[in-house]
Formats: C-alpha cells, structure tokens, sequence
C-alpha cells in the first residue's frame, strides 16, 4: 500500500466513488499529499479500446483529428515555449493519440510519438500521410515507455519527452518517469501535465472532484511529483499554472467545436478560468491545472 509518487507507506483509505459502474477506492499519502486508487483496477488497459479512442467508450478521448485547424493553436503554443529549452534534436511524445502535438513538432524537431493503442497510432500515421508531408516526422509507434517500441532511439539521445494528461493513467509512474530520464539528454526536457490534487479546487471538491475517474491509478501534488523527478535525477524543475502557454491558444481551439455564436459565451468561464489560475489561497494554487517542465 505504499504512495506510487514517494514510496512512504505512511498512507490512508480516503474514501469510496461510487458514481461510475465500477466503484473504486482512493488511498491518500500522508507525506507527500498524492493519492491513488488502491486497489488499482485488474485490467486498466482494457480501458484503452478502439470506443476510448474514437469516443464511443463511455469515458472517452477526444479525437482531436476533428478539430485538427483549432487544436493546433495549443500544440503549436506548447512548441513554441519548448523552443526557450531545446531548439531541436529527437522529440517524443508519450501516450501521443493520433500524433497532433507529434506532428506540430515535426516543425523544428525529428519527432516521434508512441501510444499504447495500436488503433490510434496506425490512424493517426495515415492521418499524418494526408496532412503533412515533413520529413522530420517520424512516425508513431505502438507501446509505452517501459516496452519502449523505436529501436532507433538510444538513451541519453532525447531533447523532449512529452507526457500531455498521461501520467495520472499510469501505476507505476516512478518507472515510467525514470524511463524518460534515461532516454533524455543532458539539458532535456521532461514535460509533464496532470492535475495538481492540493489546488484549491481538487481539495474543495473532495472526492467529487471531476478527475477521479476509473482510468486514473495515480494523482498527484505539486510537492510529491517535483520531488519525485528530483530524486530521479532532474537537476530542475519548473512548475507552470494553469499551463505553459498564454490563453489565446486555449481560446482558438475552442473555436473548433463551437456550433452557434452563443458557444462564444463560454469563453467567459476559459477566461475566468485561467486568470483565476494566477491566484492562491493559502499558499495553493486556486485552480488544478499544472504542467512541469523537469530538465536533465
Ligand atoms: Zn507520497
């Protein structure tokens, strides 16, 4: 029963969610604030089915190949603050989908991306045939960090890892981040967005926090994942709130689902949203969202 982000056993049961068809327990760490379902689910990659992927599952991804044109904006943006650490080299995003953030890279990176399902890499590699024609786009390819699938790839050769709203899927993240470690170079940069569990918002709602969902094992703090990188390794850590880019992305990729002009009327809560994101109360960020950059 010991916390997957820093190993103390000093955890407790923090209660039950029961708002799914399969309820799950939540463990809290007493020492570093992250929690984690416990006892993790049997088969979580029966989750990850063609239906998650082309939004048919009941918890679903977003195929953003619908929206390619407005998504674009945020992983453009995402590129654009990873050029202030790495001009180019290898790139790799983990758990990439259908490749969008892979192919925004291929702009100044050789870039890879891998995904657990075979479905979403091989859509999303024919996907890239008909929309991009760069050759520093490598391709996507099937598996995880800890069966890693690109032979090509050596250790110590990486610019950027990128982990976009992957980490809390994961059981055994200390093993996953170690990975990346390894394939980085010195001066690399690991980027990681999850949820911040001691913001404000995730402890206000408790356990009817809208992120405990049945496909995420591990959710952490801003305290136990910085610490966690650092004993890895990573020689800094670089905490972003609400993320590393500006609102203006955020608010052109909505565009790409907007119907009528009514759906204008709520970026009144995006805007809200990100501004309140500045702000803490009592030393924790109002709002969860959070992205780290860890260097090599
Ligand atoms: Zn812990």
């Amino acid at each position: 029963m010991i916390c997957p982000v820093c190993e103390s056993s000093n955890t407790v049961f923090a209660g039950d969610i029961f708002r799914f068809d399969q309820p799950f327990s939540i463990r809290k760490c007493q020492d570093c604030k992250s929690s984690y379902q416990y006892p993790a689910p049997k088969n979580s990659d029966l989750f990850y089915t063609d239906d998650y992927y082309s939004g048919k599952a009941v918890f679903s991804y977003i195929d953003e190949r619908k929206i390619d044109k407005y998504a674009r904006y945020v992983w453009n943006a995402r590129i654009r603050n990873l050029q202030k650490f790495q001009k180019g080299g290898i790139f790799l995003d983990v758990g990439c989908s259908f490749g969008g953030l892979t192919r925004s890279a291929s702009k100044y990176y050789l870039s890879y991306g891998i995904d657990i399902s075979r479905y979403a890499v091989n859509q999303g590699n024919e996907f890239s045939k008909q929309t991009s024609q760069n050759k520093n786009f490598k391709g996507l390819f099937c598996g995880d960090l800890l069966n890693f699938p690109i032979a090509e790839i050596k250790n110590s050769s990486v610019a950027v890892v990128t982990m976009i709203e992957v980490a809390e899927h994961l059981e055994n993240p200390v093993e996953h981040f170690k990975k990346a470690w390894e394939l980085l170079m010195p001066g690399g940069v690991f980027l990681i967005q999850t949820a911040n569990m001691t913001a404000r918002q995730a402890a206000r709602a408790g356990l009817n926090y809208h992120y405990y969902l049945p496909g995420h094992l591990t959710y952490f703090s801003e305290q136990g994942i910085e610490a966690l990188l650092k004993k890895i390794g990573f020689t800094s850590v670089i905490k972003y709130f609400p993320v590393e880019f500006g609102l203006l992305p955020k608010l052109l990729k909505m565009r790409g689902n907007f119907t009528s002009w009514r759906d204008y009327f709520r970026w009144i809560n995006v805007i809200y949203y990100h501004l309140s994101s500045f702000l803490r109360y009592k030393g924790e960020p109002l709002t969860s969202s959070m992205v780290v950059y860890a260097i090599k």
